[in-house]
């Protein structure tokens, strides 16, 4: 971090600063230049307030020049992290493939979907019991039972179970669950993800409607600060000024994140879209860009869905855009 000095701070006022900082165990490198100081500060910055810095009446600006992330961050771990739990495997190289409706309707539902994702290649059954809709008046979803209904689905098929989690005080709830999703919403629900740190299993962080690819990676370093190392990057599309879509996917977040950070990423591109039709394209797209997984919405009766029906591929078309990934996986492979 750099701070540069006003013109003509007195010698005792940038020594008072300088104090303050060597107080919070970091270097300080200064150099005096004719008319102003630069304060070159060397340690971890991390925990360094820089608006705070910013503010103080003899600081005229202050840049940073490494990230405030440091658990996530890829300079302080080269290496891809795997993120795994029983048989399923995302980064690395391994490539997940999360399906299943937006939420469990009914025991009937769940299997039929959760057979066909099977059958298709899926790597992990995700269906939502706890639903964040923006209606109080929409289907809030099936709750603690949905939670059951994954668990005999996960029971009959293999397939680990991923959902969502909205409230703390639901953990107790969670112990089965496999990979435990925290939506975009909830994204900076900083208590909750502080609780979640203190976990030890697989966690999904979607990003924020309108949150920035560094605002992502601090809220996984609250995951990552309370001791939980797996998280899982979900890109599902930011809230931009266009319309023919719910969301805009925003595909350059793979390259940028996979620089960044040693975590996964998957990108969902069924809520980023909100229209199954866009959802095959946009899916090969992502593979293309290299995530390491995607997370697609499957329902059995798509037109008769309680939630995110027009976003829903039916088991077929899943079947046959879970072909095309991996076909398009090999040939990257091989490239
Ligand atoms: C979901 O995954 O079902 C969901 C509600 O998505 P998001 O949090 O990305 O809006
Ligand atoms: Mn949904």
């Amino acid at each position: 971090m750099i701070i540069l000095l006003k013109p003509r701070v007195p010698q005792k006022k940038t020594d008072e600063l300088v104090d303050w900082l060597r107080s919070k165990g970091l270097d300080v490198h200064r150099s005096v230049g004719q008319y102003q100081t630069v304060l070159g500060l060397i340690g971890d910055t991390s925990r360094v307030d820089a608006d705070l810095l910013s503010g103080l009446e003899i600081v005229e600006k202050v840049q940073r020049v490494s990230e405030p992330f440091k658990m996530a961050n890829r300079k302080f771990h080269e290496a891809d992290t795997c993120v795994e739990t029983g048989p399923f495997r995302v980064g690395g190289g391994q490539f997940a493939l999360l399906a299943g409706p937006c939420s469990v309707e009914s025991e009937e539902q769940i299997l039929q979907v959760a057979r066909a994702v099977k059958q298709a290649g899926a790597t992990a059954l995700r269906g939502g019991a706890f639903k964040p809709r923006t209606s109080p008046y929409a289907f809030q979803g099936l709750g603690a039972d949905g939670i059951e209904l994954l668990l005999k689905a996960k029971a009959e098929t293999g397939l680990p179970i991923v959902t969502e989690i909205m409230n703390a005080s639901h953990l107790p709830l969670f112990e089965q669950v496999d990979i435990i999703q925290v939506g975009a919403r909830n994204m900076q629900n900083f208590e909750l993800l502080k609780e979640l740190g203190r976990l030890r299993k697989p966690i999904l962080l979607k990003r924020g409607l309108a949150n920035t690819v560094q605002e992502l990676l601090m809220s996984a370093e609250y995951i990552l600060a309370g001791g939980n190392e797996q998280v899982i990057l979900c890109e599902r599309g930011i809230r931009t000024f266009e319309t023919v879509t719910r969301n805009t996917l925003d595909l350059s977040a793979v390259p940028a994140l996979k620089e960044l950070t040693h975590l996964p990423v998957v990108v969902d591109p069924s809520h980023a879209t909100g229209v199954a039709r866009y959802v095959p394209p946009l899916a090969l797209a992502a593979t293309a860009a290299g995530a390491d997984g995607l997370l697609i919405e499957v329902h059995n009766r798509p037109e008769r869905a309680l939630c995110d029906g027009p976003q829903s591929l039916t088991p077929e078309q899943f079947s046959s855009l879970a072909d095309r990934v991996f076909k398009l996986r090999d040939t990257l492979g091989n490239a």
